[in-house]
């Protein structure tokens, strides 16, 4: 039997069920929710991940999912406003280092949980995950960790602050595969890597791939990526450990905040682009009591996750309005098998992805992928960005730098 909040939802229509599902008889306690950052799902699938596999094998994976923006502000906030880019308003650049405007001042998915009496922990290991943003909000924990000590940290923020007889959120956010590159010697060996490529500080900058003129850079670049992939699905397999206890009375949800161009249309990071290895990005559910969709977006997060918890909180975006992605005025929707996108001063076109690719030829975007863009236009107006600058601290500045953010 499917638990659902009929009170908080009305009658909104179901999506297409296409996955297997696991029933509830009542709502999940706890929250898990894992972000590995810049990780996109084509890449994910050809890696050695059996955590994650495990994971998919218990719950559900989504064929297409989407990040609500292409990079790590707009698509963690998104996610955990539940609103997508063009209503919430934050839609800058990472080149503008270290002074951005606060985000919005709409509840978080962590404030609602902890007025809920949820106990919420939050560690991560993106520096723009910043406390003078506002990504603290609702948590009693948010700690900058890295994905080395993750679940040591977890372990110490267990044993003080999960609530054994409450209701638990706990937020993994794992730097991954994002620049630099350094996978473990193991998996050097394992993927036959040549490992002088990964010898700078932290691993192989993405300035020597996004420049190419190193023969095999690009390809050595991407060879990486797979390679700590893999490294993160160990990791993860040590927090997962860790929560093992917990599992059967949680919803477990694993994303991403974006993808990563390895080379594609000749560019590598994520840059001022929604092409598909940006957009398209991991999820994976178990317990959510419900089957999804074949295609969502990241920003339906704080809905599914309410209402898998019977938590009532009227969220801007629910699993059924369209799939859409935003970065600094570019635009695309998901209608399908169709991707429409909207570029500052270029037509309009559509490309068709069909399963696992990342699209083809240009066409015109059809009638209906027009009318779902007015639809979604109507429904969430564009929000002005939001007034005041807060300055980052040095030190974070600095940090930013290593992840390659400036050159
Ligand atoms: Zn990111």
């Amino acid at each position: 039997m499917f638990f659902m909040l009929t009170a908080c939802f009305g009658s909104v229509q179901e999506p297409e069920p296409a996955l297997e599902t696991t029933s509830r008889a009542e709502p999940a306690k706890n929250l898990i929710l894992i972000v590995l950052d810049t990780t996109r799902e084509d890449m994910l699938l050809q890696a050695a991940t059996p955590t994650i596999d495990a994971l998919a094998d218990q719950g559900q994976r989504v064929e297409r999912a989407w990040s609500g923006g292409t990079w790590t502000v707009p698509g963690v906030s998104s996610m955990m406003l539940g609103t997508p880019v063009r209503a919430h308003g934050w839609d800058l650049g990472s080149g503008r280092l270290g002074r951005y405007p606060p985000l919005p001042s709409e509840p978080m998915l962590a404030e609602v949980l902890q007025a809920e009496g949820f106990a919420t922990i939050g560690l991560h290991t993106n520096p723009y995950l910043a406390e003078e943003l506002g990504f603290d909000r609702g948590f009693d924990v948010w700690r900058r960790v890295s994905d080395a000590i993750m679940a040591r940290e977890l372990e110490k923020e267990l044993a003080t602050h999960w609530k054994a007889d409450g209701r638990n959120f706990v937020y993994l956010h794992y730097i991954g595969p994002h620049s630099p590159v350094g996978p473990s010697e193991a998996q050097i060996l394992a993927l036959g890597l040549e490992p002088s490529w990964y010898e700078g500080r932290g691993g192989m900058e993405i300035g020597v791939a996004k420049r190419g003129r190193l023969p095999g850079a690009r390809e050595a670049y991407a060879q990486g990526y797979l390679g700590v992939l893999a490294d993160t699905d160990a990791r993860l397999a040590e927090a997962l450990a860790l929560l093992e206890p917990y599992m059967a009375d949680s919803v477990v949800i694993l994303t991403s905040d974006h993808g990563e161009m390895l080379g594609e249309q000749g560019v590598v990071g994520h840059g001022t682009w929604v092409h598909e290895p940006l957009t398209w990005v991991p999820y994976v559910a178990v317990g959510l009591g419900r089957s999804l969709p074949q295609s969502l977006s990241t920003t339906a997060t704080p809905a599914l996750a309410c209402e898998a918890l019977g938590v009532a909180h009227e969220w801007p975006v629910q699993l059924e309005d369209v799939v859409t992605s935003q970065r600094e005025g570019h635009f695309a929707l998901l209608l399908g098998q169709e991707k429409g996108v909207w570029e500052p001063g270029e037509p309009a076109y559509a490309v068709s992805l069909q399963k696992g690719g990342l699209g083809g030829v240009h066409q015109p975007p059809s009638a209906e992928m027009l009318e779902a863009k007015a639809a979604f236009e109507k429904k969430f107006p564009a929000a002005a960005l939001p007034l005041g600058l807060v300055e980052l601290p040095v030190e974070t500045q600095e940090q930013l730098k290593v992840l390659g953010y400036t050159e």
